[in-house]
């Protein structure tokens, strides 16, 4: 493990972290991010998701968007159903696209992962599981299980919901919390009658829900998403009755609107991948004067909005704004980072949350007023302010002169 002692340490390479080694990269500011995963593979794991505007946005400011058109397809459309009565609401994605100058794309998660891990190279060290660390005024030195260690001059903690760098940061904190849904997530092969290109469509039922769109290869990303109630019902009545969570999703997916049942058909049992969902209530500070967090570390979210990991790109872009505006005062520029993004990513996952219940949902009378305002005043009331509070970023607003008199003002 070659220790450089000026590379920043990057914990963690997901999406953040490998997103952050690449912005500060960008940035002339040397970086090697650390996985615990001893292979890519193991790192990449879980399906498809949408690369919003947003941070097709921050990519383009370090370059990096281009790479998302081998690897992705453009999203046009999304499309909320109702298991029973069909369409509810519908938007263009396009419109969006033109309006935050920046298309969306659908992508599988271990293409992004394999985009940013090849262009990080031999900045990614596998194998690497991070312990502990101790923070002086002149560096931060951390430890790995194996006994190994690496000394750099800021600790960039990018591992995830259950942060290890985090831990050290906020000991007391409680764990994250099971969010109340379980997402089983898979990918078939469907043709183009079926599945059209282009289009999320979002189902909702009574308490469980089901997503499913094209990615870039043509295969159909799916996710049949079941609330509590629902995911434990099916846990404990699978393996009683002999079923694989394949039999037991077709069971409680079999009888919805298609594509829905033939996806799950179209699935392999062993390529069914169940999640449960997690988040943490939100924190005012994520830094010490050389450590810092970003991506699910820093704060983790549900998935109703699909911006976990966009949030995660976006996050390591400013970060990365913020250390080279500073000049080398780390203090400061974690400082300006946090206020650059704490409030956002709280705001974005809180709506995220409401989201959720709103989705999960199940007593019949109340999924049908749902339904009905979802066809009258989704528009107005949910979906511009929604889009207007994920989509508008400031990538880009912060210049190094403001940065520097930001800090000054502090
Ligand atoms: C079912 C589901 C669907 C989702 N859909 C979307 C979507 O459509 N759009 C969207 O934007 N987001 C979505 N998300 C959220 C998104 O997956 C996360 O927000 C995103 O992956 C966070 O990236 P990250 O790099 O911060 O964390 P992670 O992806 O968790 O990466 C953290 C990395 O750190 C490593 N690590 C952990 N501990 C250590 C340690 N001690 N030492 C070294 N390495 C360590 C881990 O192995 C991992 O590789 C979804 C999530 C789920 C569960």
């Amino acid at each position: 493990m070659a220790d450089r002692r000026d590379e920043v340490v990057v914990m963690g390479g997901g999406i953040a972290g490998l997103t952050t080694v690449l912005a500060l990269r960008s940035a002339g500011i040397p970086a090697k991010a650390y996985e615990r995963a001893p292979a890519l593979r193991a790192a990449a794991s879980g399906n498809g998701l949408v690369v919003w505007h947003n941070a097709v946005l921050a990519l383009r400011t370090i370059g990096l968007d281009k790479h998302l058109d081998g690897i992705g397809a453009e999203l046009h459309r999304y499309r909320f159903r109702s298991r029973r009565s069909g369409g509810l609401a519908e938007w263009s994605v396009e419109d969006g696209a033109r309006r935050h100058g920046a298309p969306a794309y659908t992508v599988s998660r271990p293409a992004l992962h394999g985009m940013l891990s090849e262009l990080v190279g031999d900045d990614l060290v596998l194998g690497a599981r991070c312990k502990e660390f101790t923070e002086d005024t002149a560096g931060v030195t951390v430890r790995f299980q194996d006994g190994r260690a690496v000394r750099g001059p800021l600790l960039i903690g990018a591992d995830g919901l259950r942060s290890t760098v985090r831990h050290q940061l906020m000991p007391y904190e409680q764990p994250p919390r099971y969010a109340g849904m379980t997402a089983c997530q898979g990918i078939a092969q469907l043709p183009l009658d079926k599945v059209p290109a282009g289009v999320f469509v979002n189902t909702f039922g009574e308490g469980p829900w089901f997503v499913y769109y094209r990615l870039g290869d043509d295969s159909v990303y799916w996710d049949a998403v079941l609330d509590d109630r629902t995911g434990r019902r099916l846990a404990g009545s699978a393996p009683s009755l002999g079923l694989g969570v394949r039999e037991a999703l077709l069971r409680e997916f079999g009888q919805w609107p298609d594509p829905v049942p033939a996806l799950i058909e179209a699935t392999a049992e062993d390529e069914i991948l169940p999640v449960d969902i997690y988040d943490r209530d939100p924190v005012p500070r994520w830094s010490t004067d050389r450590v810092t967090l970003v991506g699910d570390a820093a704060q983790p979210m549900t998935f109703n909005l699909g911006q976990g990991a966009n949030q995660a790109i976006e996050g390591a872009v400013v970060l990365a704004q913020c250390l080279s505006s500073a000049q080398g005062d780390t203090a400061a520029a974690l400082a300006a980072y946090e206020r650059r993004r704490i409030d956002r990513a709280v705001r974005v996952a809180r709506r995220s949350r409401a989201n959720g219940v709103l989705s999960r949902w199940r007593h019949p009378v109340v999924c049908l007023l749902r339904d009905a305002f979802m066809r009258v005043a989704f528009d107005r009331l949910v979906y511009r302010k929604t889009y207007q509070l994920t989509m508008d970023t400031d990538i880009g607003a912060l210049d190094s002169g403001t940065a520097q008199q930001e800090d000054s003002h502090r």
